[in-house]
């Protein structure tokens, strides 16, 4: 369980650390920087310009000349298309140091950085480089002397603020819908994870995106992230976070210029395992769908309900997988997990940790931190777990498992649908007709059968109720950075 980081931490010394606007690279107007650190190891690894409401009037009024003068929107869609083709060529080529960057800033193992997150974010793009120019209206059958059609225009000004889990894969998921449809965009990365968003920004000016286009604005949410929810030159939010700070976005627009919000919010998975499953896949299946990223992930399978009649066996297996998984430097290949990405994240799962003990959740494996530097925490599995528990309501966003008990259909729907969270599900069974009595009936934006946390560029994610307004990735997210224009014409 090695905790030293073996790789070069300057290798983010060549990466800007200032505010992208209007293509130029300036500090904050308060000359103020904050440090972004190495989760592994608690050091610093950059200071970063910190960008205030200042800043982000400024790069709003670079984002609207760029807007309004036609350098973005009024180029052909095929052309704005081949810039979002010459960026993901660009971070493809750059795959390895764009993966190091996330990893020394985020903490995800080196192997999911490079294998996952950067090839998912490069499909993004490539996949709605294929979509700026397939952007149709439609003609509308009226009669008489009158001829309808519609235009999918640009909302305007989008203004993107994402959080620290997946940093690359939020900027996939945003960027690209944003910009194919012929916005422009100003974003705020997260505080924790501020490196490879700039990575993003110095790989679109040589990509040859016109000023305005892309701004990029580090700095920390009650400030920089509320002067842009608060903003009314702002045309539309697209937030991806906390469920409490996504209500803040709702009232900003309410309070403002009700510019479009479109909100990726937390969750509470229910992950459902049924006798008849496939043992060790469904074993495997929800010990990597709650470990994944640290168990840093908004869809994490954190409510495992598994049928009564194997869980004892489950819950055996369960821990031993736990236990095998290997925790440390996320440079070796063989680390399976990382640190927590921070100090306050680490204190609030071992907290978690502490309620699910006191709560009379039964901790089999796990618990402690791992070492002494950065931010580890042992795989961590509770059985016996209640419904009622805070463990079972409340997102932990960590390494914890835990474990509830069912006896049949009904009962675990209603029991799955009992949270204010709908964002995904997952069955595992051999059984269709169980399989659709889950997909059917639980509320959750995406449900998985056999599978877990399985992305594609092509296909929506977004949640139901307090997970979130809208879906993103795939053609769905088009609306979202979209406005219908209805034209009516005599004859
Ligand atoms: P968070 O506190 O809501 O932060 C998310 C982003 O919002 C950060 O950039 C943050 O800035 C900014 N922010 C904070 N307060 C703000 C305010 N008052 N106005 C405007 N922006 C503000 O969330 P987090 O704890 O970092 O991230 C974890 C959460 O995100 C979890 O609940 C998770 O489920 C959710 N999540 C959801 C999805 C999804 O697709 N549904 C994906 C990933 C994560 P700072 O950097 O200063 O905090
Ligand atoms: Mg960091």
């Amino acid at each position: 369980m090695a905790t030293t980081i073996t790789a070069p931490q300057q290798a983010c010394v060549s990466t800007p650390t200032r505010m992208l606007i209007n293509n130029e690279w300036l500090p904050s107007a308060s000359g103020k920087t904050f440090a972004t650190l190495n989760p592994a190891t608690g050091e610093e690894l950059a200071q970063v310009a910190e960008a205030d409401s200042a800043d982000v009037d400024t790069a709003v009024a670079a984002a609207r000349q760029a807007l309004e003068s036609g350098a973005w929107r009024r180029i052909s869609p095929a052309e704005r298309g081949r810039f979002l083709t010459r960026l993901a060529d660009l971070m493809e080529q750059d795959a390895d140091e764009i993966a190091r960057l996330e990893t020394l800033d985020n903490g995800m193992p080196f192997s999911v950085a490079r294998m996952v997150a950067v090839p998912l974010t490069v499909s993004l793009f490539r996949y709605y480089a294929g979509w700026a120019d397939k952007n149709h209206g439609k003609t509308i059958p009226m009669g008489g002397e009158y001829f309808c059609y519609t235009r999918h225009e640009p909302v305007g000004v989008v203004g993107q603020i994402t959080p620290w889990n997946f940093p690359l894969l939020m900027y996939g998921m945003k960027l690209p819908p944003a910009l194919a449809m012929g916005n422009t965009v100003v974003l705020k990365p997260a505080e924790q994870t501020p490196l490879t968003a700039l990575r993003i920004g110095e790989l679109a000016i040589q990509a040859g995106f016109p000023p305005g286009v892309i701004n990029i604005l580090p700095g920390y949410g009650p400030t920089a992230g509320a002067a842009l929810a608060n903003h009314p030159d702002v045309d539309k939010i697209a937030f991806t976070g906390s469920t409490e700070v996504g209500h803040s976005i709702m009232e900003a627009s309410g309070r403002t210029n009700l510019k479009r919000v479109s909100l990726e919010l937390g969750g509470k998975s229910p992950n459902i395992v049924f006798a008849d499953a496939d043992m060790e896949q469904a074993i495997e299946g929800c010990h990597q769908g709650l470990f994944f990223n640290q168990g840093q992930a908004c869809c994490a399978g954190s409510r495992l309900f598994v049928e009564d009649r194997v869980y004892d066996q489950f819950v055996e297996k369960s821990v031993a997988r736990a236990k095998s998984r290997t925790v440390g430097d996320p440079f070796d290949a063989a680390t399976e997990q990382g640190p927590q990405v921070d100090a306050t994240q680490f204190n609030r799962v071992m907290s978690y940790i502490d309620i699910g003990k006191q709560e009379g959740a039964e901790l089999l494996t796990g618990g402690c931190r791992v070492g002494n530097n950065g931010y580890f925490i042992e795989p961590t599995v509770f059985a016996n777990v209640k419904d009622d528990m805070k463990i079972a309501r409340e997102e932990i966003f960590g390494p914890v498992m835990s474990i509830l008990k069912f006896h049949n259909i009904e009962e675990v729907v209603a029991r799955a649908n009992n949270t204010s969270y709908g964002l995904a599900a997952a069955v595992w069974t051999r059984d269709l007709g169980k399989a659709h009595a889950i997909a059917n009936n639980v509320k959750a934006g995406t449900v998985w059968v056999n599978c877990f946390e399985v992305f594609d560029a092509a296909a929506p994610f977004g949640g139901f109720k307090q997970s979130g307004i809208g879906r993103e990735m795939g053609e769905y997210a088009l609306q979202l950075y979209t406005e219908v224009k209805t034209v009516i014409m005599k004859h």
